[in-house]
């Protein structure tokens, strides 16, 4: 089977987000099942260093007359080490061969994939991300006359044009649509959809238009064959007015094809075992071991290097979305009962103020670091205590999901991904062996500071605390399942005879 992955991120190339480890881990976890997956990328100059040996497939002028070419190559290993992504080059090391849409005019500039260096969208975003769609399509019709994708699986907004160009092309290759957060959809004025090189006609409700703007999501969701995201819980919650972000009586309509399929975590880039980021190595059997990685974090980050104190940590954008103002709200409860607190995050000014502010006023036992480091976010799961994740919503949640691989107790909101994956401790939960973190129910401010007590109280007891990390930690979350559920979907997309051809 051969699939086509269109996404905007790709670990360990560019990463804003989870979209990006699962973009990453796809393609590998799928290999074993018989399914070769090439991701198409936008040429943003990390995919470009990525791709190794590239090769032109062809160039090409976009529907509304911007010059393109096309890139195949093998992409690199996800990094096993601090220096590893730039050391494996060779295509054996990978052998996943990827798409890359070169475009300087597009691609090349200043800032993030999305935005500006001051945080404003780039003005033409419709056009770098309905070119990505574009070709995509285009590879789908036969651009690469070396290889043809059976189906199209796009990802989040970014994609969300891919089953329209689809469609528009008459093409009958089948289109598969994730959403990974509804809350972002590529919104764009009316007038930003002439050009784009679809019918006139498709803009209105029965089609990608929402409330007079073009919706990229909205398209993602209308012609795709199938749609999923990426738990369970949250296919159910968007389907409701709360979570559906304005396209839940869409959602509702096409439920009959929209399924849940949970995140896996990368075995080869989040293992405590061979973690090359973390001072010591330990697993669910070496878990006293851990005292030295938290002793070195918290030496690192200028908090009081006191084993005993429990350390509560958050990695995140900082966004309304995480919840994080309860734990500011929270810090200074957490602080008096002897806790301490380490943030890694970036994102939203104020909330990146405020908690700063936290850090000045509690030198020792609460550190925020302001920015993205990967490496540091690798060592706060292996040495930190809890992690907190109280999400007004989750579509799955990787943190949570790394700190039960880690040992680093999640205390989270039950919403979403996060009501997936990890399991409230109480009496019968711990007394049967299922217990995996704190999970509290209401976005309010008792119900989190009362978690909080609820994770000190369990702090307090060692024996109960190691049973529940070595509950997380032995959790089944790994690719191979979410792999398999995945290719279950493909092949029921895809019609008998391209099965019974082997592929
Ligand atoms: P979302 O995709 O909504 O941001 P997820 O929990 O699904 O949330 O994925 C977030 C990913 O980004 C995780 O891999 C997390 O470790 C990482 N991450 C978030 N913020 C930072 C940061 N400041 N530094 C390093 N990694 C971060």
């Amino acid at each position: 089977m051969q699939i086509l992955q269109v996404s905007a991120e790709y670990f360990p190339l560019l990463k804003t987000g989870g979209l990006a480890d699962v973009a990453g881990a796809l393609p590998q976890a799928l290999r074993p099942l018989g399914c070769e997956v090439r991701p198409l990328l936008p040429g943003f100059a990390a995919m470009l260093d990525g791709l190794a040996e590239p090769v032109e497939v062809g160039r090409c002028l976009t529907p509304w007359g911007q010059p393109l070419r096309l890139l195949r190559g093998w992409l690199r290993e996800p990094a096993s080490g601090p220096q590893a992504a730039s050391s494996i080059t060779s295509p054996a090391s990978t052998g996943i061969q990827a798409y890359v849409v070169e475009s300087a005019e597009l691609y090349l500039r200043p800032g993030g994939p999305y935005e500006t260096p001051d945080k404003q969208p780039h003005a033409d975003n419709q056009r770098r991300f309905a070119a990505l769609c574009w070709v995509a399509a285009r590879l789908a019709e036969g651009f690469d006359p070396s290889w043809r994708p059976d189906l199209v699986h796009g990802h989040d907004w970014h994609a969300g044009l891919v089953p329209a160009y689809l469609a528009a092309a008459g093409s009958r290759v089948p289109c598969l649509f994730t959403v990974h957060n509804l809350a972002y959809q590529g919104l764009f004025p009316r007038a930003d959809y002439e050009g784009l090189g679809l019918p006139a006609q498709w803009f209105q409700m029965e089609g990608l238009e929402f409330y007079g703007q073009l919706s990229f999501m909205k398209a993602g969701l209308y012609y795709a064959d199938r749609l999923s995201t990426v738990s369970p819980s949250y296919a159910r919650e968007i389907q409701s007015p709360e979570f559906g972000c304005g396209l839940d009586g869409l959602l509702r309509q096409r439920q009959g094809v929209l399924s849940g399929i949970l995140n896996g975590i990368d075995d080869r880039v989040w293992n405590p075992l061979h973690d090359p980021h973390l001072p010591v190595n330990y697993g669910s059997d070496s878990l006293e071991l851990r005292a030295g990685n938290k002793a070195a974090l918290q030496a690192e980050l200028g908090l009081e290097v006191r084993p005993e104190l429990p350390l509560f940590t958050v990695v995140s954008r900082l966004t309304e979305q995480k919840g994080l103002p309860l734990v500011l709200a929270g810090c200074d409860a957490l602080v008096r009962q002897g806790a301490q607190l380490l943030v890694l995050g970036s994102g939203d000014s104020a909330l990146e103020a405020a908690f700063a502010a936290k850090a000045a006023q509690y030198p020792g036992r609460v550190a925020v670091r302001l920015g993205y480091d990967e490496a540091l976010s690798h060592r706060i799961f292996g040495g930190g205590d809890v992690t907190l994740v109280p999400s007004r919503f989750e579509p799955c949640g990787l943190t949570q999901i790394y700190g039960l691989a880690y040992g680093c107790l999640p205390l989270v909101r039950r919403v979403g991904g996060l009501a997936d994956t990890v399991t409230d401790a109480d009496l019968v939960t711990l007394d049967e062996g299922q217990a995996s973190g704190v999970v509290f129910d209401r976005m309010e401010q008792g119900d989190f500071d009362h978690a909080v007590r609820r994770m000190l109280a369990l702090y307090r007891r060692p024996a109960d605390w190691r049973q529940v990390q070595q509950t997380g930690m032995r959790q089944p979350l790994h690719w191979g399942d979410a792999a398999a559920r995945y290719q279950a979907l493909y092949r029921a997309m895809l019609p008998i005879a391209t099965l019974a051809g082997g592929r």
